[in-house]
C-alpha cells in the first residue's frame, strides 16, 4: 500500500486555488487517476486537478505566491529554516508591495543609494534597500538580505 493516498471523495482538502490566488478549501469530486482527483474550490467554486506526489517523490515546500498573504507562524522545529525563508519572502513581498516599480533604479556601485530605495541588480533582481551606510548598503533581495558596496564612484 502506498503511503501517499488521495483523499476521499467528497472530503476537503487545503491546496491553493488559482482564480483566488490564494490557499484554499477544495472538496474532492471525484478520483481521475490513482494520483490525481478533480477538486473544487470552495469559495469560487472553480474546478482543479489535484495531484499527490507518487511514492518516492521528494516533497517541496511551497512558498506563499501571494504578495502579502498572511504567514502561518511554524511550530515545527524541523520546519524553522523554511519557515525563516518563507517570513522572508512575505517580508520581501510586503516591501515590494509598498513600493511603486516605477520607481526603480540600476544598482551600480559607483551609485548612492538610500534607505526604502527600490535597485535592481542584474543578478539578484530587484530590492529594497534596508539600510545605507556611507560604503555599503544593505538590500532585502526576493532569495536573501545581501550586503552591497556602493559610493565607489
Ligand atoms: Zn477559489
Amino acid at each position: 500500500m502506498s503511503e501517499n493516498a488521495l483523499p476521499a471523495v467528497a472530503k476537503s482538502i487545503y491546496t491553493d486555488c488559482k482564480k483566488c490566488a490564494a490557499e484554499r478549501y477544495h472538496t474532492v469530486i471525484a478520483h481521475t487517476t490513482a494520483t490525481s482527483a478533480k477538486v473544487k474550490c470552495e469559495i469560487c467554486g472553480a474546478q482543479k486537478t489535484f495531484r499527490i506526489a507518487k511514492a518516492g517523490a521528494a516533497k517541496k515546500v511551497k512558498a506563499p505566491a501571494v504578495p502579502g498573504a498572511p504567514k502561518a507562524p511554524s511550530k515545527r522545529g524541523a520546519a524553522a529554516a523554511a519557515a525563516r525563508k518563507n517570513a522572508h519572502t512575505v517580508e520581501y513581498n510586503n516591501l515590494l508591495t509598498t513600493y511603486s516599480e516605477k520607481d526603480v533604479v540600476s544598482y551600480n556601485m559607483k551609485g548612492e543609494f538610500s534607505a526604502e530605495m527600490l535597485v535592481k541588480h542584474p543578478k539578484f533582481g530587484v530590492g529594497i534597500v534596508k539600510t545605507s551606510l556611507p560604503m555599503k548598503i544593505e538590500v532585502v533581495f526576493e532569495d536573501e538580505v545581501r550586503s552591497l558596496v556602493h559610493n565607489r564612484g
